[in-house]
C-alpha cells in the first residue's frame, strides 16, 4: 500500500474509534501526516503496520480516587494512568491534577510523551497520567490525603523500571513528597520510582529548572545557528508555573527582556522586565495569584480576565508555557503582527493546529513542545540515573548535560527536516526523528 493511503487510513480509523477526544486527535492529527515522508521510504515499516500498532496505547488505567475533605465529607475524583509505549525504557511521564483532565487529555499529553522522550536520546517510554482533582483551594491536608489515595491504586502499576510518574500541571514537589511517601509506606521501596524528588531526597539537581531552562536552550541553539543570541531580545511569555518562571529566568539571564507572565485569571504586563524573583515567592511560595504583582511595582499592569495572546505589543521571540490550546488561529495572527520570530513552546501543545499554519506561513521558527520542553523529562531520566547509582550529581554537571540534550535535540530536528527537503519545519523533524527510533524498536523487539 502507498505511504499516503496508509496513513489516511490509520488516520480515518482512529477518529471513527476515538470520536469526541479532541485533544487526543488533534495530537495525533499533528504527527500522522509529517510520518509519511519517512515511511514512503521505509515500506517495510508500512508493511508491518507500524502505526496502526503504535497508535494503541500498550495500556490504559482509569481509578476511583476517593479522598475525605477538611469538614469530613468524602469526595472522589478520577484517576489515570496512560502507558503508551515501553518499546525504547520504562513508561515515563508526568502526572497532572488538574480539572480539565479527561481521557482525552491523557492520551495526547501519553502519545506526545513518546516521541518527546526518544528524541532525549535517553532510554524511557511514553506515559502520562494524573486526575481531575483540583488542588487549587484545598489544604495542604486536603492534597495530602488525595495523593495517599490517588498512590494507594497507582502504586500496583508503576515501578523503578517499569513506570516512573513526576510532575506536571497542579503536581509539584509538595505533591511529589505525599505520593513518594505513600508509596514507600505500601512497597517498602525507594528512590526511582518517582522523578522530580526534593532535594534532601533523592532529587536531582536542577530538575525544577530543567523544563523552563531547556526550552531556552533549545532556542539559544537556535539562535545561535542564525548568529544571533538573546541579547536584547524581548520574550513574551505565558503562565507563571515551574515552567514559566524558569524560562522567564533563563532568558533573562541570557539577557533577553520578558515583558509578560500570567495565569488563569489574567497576565501581567512588565515595561522593565518581569522581576522572576517576585513571580516565585507569589506563586513557588505563597501560591498567590499574580495580580498581587502589581501591588509592588506601579510600573506594571495587571490584565484581568484576558490573555497574554490577545495583548498588542512588540517582540521577538514567545515561549507559551501555560496550557494546550492557548494561542488560536486569530492569536497567531497578532502574534505575527507583534514581530514574532520564534515560537517556543514550553507546555504541551499550547498551539492549535490552525495557529501553526498561520505561523508557517509567516515564516516564523515555530518549535513544538515535544522538542523544545523535554528538557524536563530528559533531566528526570538523569535523576533515575543518579537514584540507581545512589549518587548526586552537582547543578554544573546536570544542567550541562540539560544544555548538551537541548543541543542534540534542537539539531536531530534540524537536521531530520533538513533530510526531508523541509527546512525548518522542526514539527516534522521532531515527529520523524522521535518515531523512527521507536519503529525500530518495535520492529527489533518483534512488537510488529
Ligand atoms: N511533565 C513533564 C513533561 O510534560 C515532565 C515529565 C517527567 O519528568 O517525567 O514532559
Amino acid at each position: 500500500m502507498e505511504a499516503k493511503q496508509y496513513v489516511e487510513e490509520i488516520q480515518k480509523k482512529i477518529h471513527e474509534n476515538d470520536r469526541g477526544q479532541v485533544e487526543y486527535l488533534q495530537a495525533v492529527d499533528e504527527f500522522l501526516p509529517t510520518v509519511e515522508v519517512f515511511l514512503k521510504e521505509n515500506p517495510a515499516f508500512v508493511e508491518s503496520n507500524i502505526l496502526g500498532v503504535l497508535i494503541e496505547p500498550e495500556r490504559i488505567l482509569q481509578f476511583r480516587v476517593p479522598w475525605q475533605d477538611d469538614q469530613g465529607n468524602w469526595q472522589v475524583n478520577r484517576g489515570y494512568r496512560v502507558q503508551y509505549n515501553s518499546a525504547i525504557g520504562p513508561y515515563k511521564g508526568g502526572l497532572r491534577f488538574h480539572p480539565s483532565v479527561n481521557l482525552s487529555v491523557m492520551k495526547f499529553l501519553a502519545f506526545e510523551q513518546i516521541f518527546k522522550n526518544s528524541l532525549t536520546g535517553l532510554p524511557i517510554g511514553g506515559g502520562k497520567g494524573g486526575s481531575d482533582f483540583d488542588p487549587k483551594g484545598k489544604s495542604d491536608a486536603e492534597v495530602m490525603r488525595f495523593c495517599q489515595s490517588f498512590m494507594t491504586e497507582l502504586q500496583k502499576h508503576i515501578g523503578p523500571s517499569t513506570d516512573v510518574p513526576a510532575g506536571d500541571i497542579g503536581v509539584g514537589a509538595r505533591e511529589i513528597g505525599y505520593l513518594y511517601g505513600m508509596y514507600k509506606r505500601l512497597r517498602n521501596y525507594d528512590a526511582g520510582v518517582l522523578t522530580g524528588k526534593p532535594l534532601g531526597y533523592w532529587g536531582s539537581e536542577a530538575r525544577t529548572e530543567a523544563t523552563g531552562y531547556g526550552c531556552v536552550y533549545f532556542v539559544k541553539h537556535l539562535l545561535n545557528d542564525l548568529n544571533d543570541s538573546f541579547k536584547g531580545k524581548k520574550v513574551v511569555v505565558s503562565g507563571s508555573g515551574n515552567v514559566s518562571i524558569y524560562a522567564m529566568e533563563k532568558a533573562k539571564e541570557l539577557g533577553a527582556s520578558v515583558l509578560t507572565c500570567s495565569d488563569s485569571n489574567g497576565f501581567i504586563y512588565d515595561p522593565n522586565g518581569i522581576d522572576v524573583e517576585l513571580v516565585k515567592e507569589l506563586k513557588e511560595k505563597n501560591r498567590e495569584r499574580i495580580s498581587k504583582y502589581v501591588e509592588t511595582h506601579s510600573d506594571a499592569t495587571y490584565y484581568d480576565g484576558q490573555s497574554v495572546w490577545d495583548f498588542e505589543v512588540a517582540y521577538d521571540i514567545a515561549l507559551p508555557c501555560a496550557t494546550q490550546n492557548e494561542i488560536n488561529e486569530k492569536q497567531a495572527e497578532i502574534l505575527v503582527k507583534n514581530g514574532g520570530k520564534i515560537v517556543a513552546e514550553g507546555a504541551n501543545m499550547p498551539c492549535t493546529l490552525d495557529a501553526v499554519e498561520v505561523l508557517d506561513k509567516a515564516g516564523v521558527l515555530y518549535c513544538p513542545g515535544k522538542a523544545a520542553n523535554a528538557g524536563g523529562v530528559a533531566v528526570s531520566a538523569l535523576e533515575m540515573s543518579q537514584n540507581s547509582e545512589r549518587l548526586s550529581w552537582s547543578f554544573e554537571k546536570v544542567d550541562g548535560m540539560l544544555d548538551d540534550i537541548m543541543k542534540n535535540i534542537y539539531e536531530t530536528c534540524r537536521d531530520t527536516a533538513n533530510k526531508y527537503d523541509a527546512a525548518n519545519n522542526f514539527v516534522l523533524g521532531a515527529n520523524i526523528a522521535g518515531f523512527e527510533k521507536v519503529a525500530r524498536a518495535m520492529l527489533s523487539q518483534g512488537l510488529v
